[in-house]
């Protein structure tokens, strides 16, 4: 892509609403637009490292078996009625009339619409277990939209839904997809902790936040500091080892807000290892058992001719919050440098121009095509700016490499330059072989 070209609105002024730093960087990247109070366009650049983030997410639920489906964002009000959820879900939900004066809703989440779906297609116990999912918007009308696509009203989300025969069962799901979250995060450069959340009136111990740290979240989490550094990459996805997995993270006290006490996190936690922090949650993964197949009447025949409402969990991932999340991670001192799996372009490559001499952009032309016939994804910058200026565009727009063709490059060799790393002078083939390789990590 030729920068000339990109649809890129940036601005060199920060926006005065704009209070935390990634939604001051999505508006100045011009990676979003407002387009009323919690509501988003999201423009090219913005758009594609979304869609990035959505793959690696879908990536690593079809690696624990999850199928991909999609539902519609406006579902009808009858099943919302049939769970109870109609009127408790309050002024968060978005109720819709159509000509008929059917009454609708738009979906902030989907278990009814789920639950609905397996009911009439699922009856015996032979088909379970199933994991479904979707990724598709969803509203709530959120009384304090802030943050940009921190806290929005329509937001981008993917949401599961696992379907077991027995609790024992539904805690095998349950973990894999605990597994499955800790690869999405870890893909996308983010440690995200598990913290212990409250299950509300249902009751037991299974719900868990994904949290990842930031002075500006807005979850308030305690924690015994080692559970960051538990190690996730010796495990493999058999039932096992994802068990095993599973209590390393037990074994360390890790609670959000709602699960705080004060006596049981000081003698729990050394004072040393003890951790008071804010975090921005990332996901949310829940088993509630019958709570919704009850009242819908969702059940399977058994092998002995008896009816079993089917047990459930769902698995929430903030996908538009994660773009904000990972900038508040990786956006320091005004300089962006997003993860190499969801930057929006592999490399940035970079002529100086001096006056009325063309040869570096010729050049850098040249590299350009080949990069492209290697299948790396290269945005060149081919306006006359003056090199300062460009290197600013770029602390923004937050590629992770930079090909800089200027005096440090000579006919052959290239000035290869990693944001907040090493330069080194590099040959054409040899930054293509660091920037493949780069990728295949990924
Ligand atoms: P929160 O406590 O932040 O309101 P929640 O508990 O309501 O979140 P869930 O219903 O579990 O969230 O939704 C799953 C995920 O969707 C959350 O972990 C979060 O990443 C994301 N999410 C929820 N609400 C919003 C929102 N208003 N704007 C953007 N992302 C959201
Ligand atoms: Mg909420």
């Amino acid at each position: 892509m030729h920068i000339s070209k990109l649809f890129i609105p940036l601005l060199k002024e920060t926006p005065s609403e704009a209070k935390i730093k990634s939604h001051q960087l999505m508006l100045r990247a011009g990676m979003i637009k407002q387009s009323s109070t919690g509501i988003y366009s999201w423009l090219p650049l913005g758009f594609k490292i979304m869609k990035k983030i959505e793959q690696i997410v879908r990536e690593e639920q079809d690696k624990i078996g999850a199928q991909e489906l999609l539902m519609p964002t406006i579902q009808s009000a009858e099943i919302w009625k049939e769970s109870g959820r109609y009127e408790d879900y309050g002024e968060e939900m978005l109720r819709i009339k159509d000509r008929q004066g059917k009454e609708l809703l738009y979906g902030p989440t989907n278990e009814e619409l789920i639950t609905e779906i397996f009911r009439a297609s699922i009856k015996s116990y032979k088909s379970l277990p199933q994991i479904l999912y979707h990724i598709q918007w969803k509203f709530r009308d959120e009384l304090r939209p802030r943050f940009g696509v921190m806290r929005c009203k329509e937001f981008f989300m993917k949401d599961a839904y696992s379907f077991d025969l027995s609790d024992e069962k539904a805690k095998i799901s349950y973990n894999k997809m605990f597994f499955a979250y800790l690869n999405t995060f870890k893909r996308l450069g983010l440690t995200a902790i598990p913290m212990a959340a409250e299950t509300g009136p249902i009751g037991g111990d299974l719900s868990h936040e994904f949290v990842i740290l930031a002075d500006t979240g807005e979850s308030k989490i305690y924690s015994d500091k080692r559970i960051f550094d538990i190690d996730i990459t010796s495990h493999n996805d058999s039932e096992k080892s994802i068990k095993d997995l599973r209590k390393k993270y037990d074994e360390y006290y890790a609670v959000t807000d709602d699960k705080f006490r004060k006596e049981d996190f000081e003698k729990k936690v050394k004072k040393e290892n003890q951790l008071m922090t804010k975090g921005i949650e990332v996901g949310h993964i829940f088993y509630f058992g019958d709570k919704y197949s009850k009242p819908l009447k969702c059940s399977v025949d058994l092998q002995d001719g008896k009816k079993i409402d089917v047990k459930m969990g769902s698995y929430g991932i903030g996908v538009s919050r994660l773009v904000g999340a990972i900038i508040e991670a990786k956006f320091n001192n005004n300089i962006m440098k997003w993860p190499e799996s969801v930057s929006p372009f592999d490399v940035a490559l970079i002529p100086s121009l001096q006056k009325n001499d063309k040869s570096n952009l010729l050049k850098a032309e040249k590299i350009y095509k080949s990069l492209k016939e290697s299948n790396i994804d290269v945005l060149i910058d081919d306006t006359d700016e003056h090199l300062s200026a460009k290197f600013k565009k770029f602390d923004l727009i937050g590629i992770p490499y930079q090909i800089i063709i200027g005096t440090k490059s000579t006919n052959d060799k290239f000035e290869f330059k990693e944001v907040n790393g090493k330069t080194e002078t590099l040959s054409l083939s040899e930054i293509k072989d660091k920037l493949l390789k780069k990728r295949n990590l990924n």
